[in-house]
């Protein structure tokens, strides 16, 4: 269902001509009602490992978004460590560093 009014589009097109005719100082005027403000979320425990194992077994070991085998987030951890350059553990999955 699309939304109400949606003037993104039309306002980051204004941030791009603003930004090529006036500048970045001006273009983050007309970007500010859209820009992304970073927030505290508040951590969440982690499952207990019973509970993680007992989910991927019910799932029979594959991701319920794909469908593919998955693999245990320990394990991805421990490669992470043992080759932290060449298979980097993130813990949300960014490969940022
Ligand atoms: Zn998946």
């Amino acid at each position: 269902m699309a939304p109400e009014f949606d003037d993104i589009p039309d306002r980051l097109g204004r941030v791009i001509e603003t930004y090529i005719g006036r500048g970045q100082a001006a273009a983050l005027l007309e970007l500010e009602p859209v820009a992304f403000h970073p927030y505290e979320a508040a951590a969440r425990p982690a499952l207990p490992l019973a509970v993680r194992i007992s989910v991927l077994k019910r799932d029979g070991w594959l991701c319920r978004y794909c469908g593919k085998r998955t693999i245990f987030q320990p394990v991805m951890a421990l490669l992470g460590s043992i080759f932290s350059n060449d298979f980097p553990h993130h813990t949300n999955w960014c490969k940022c560093r």
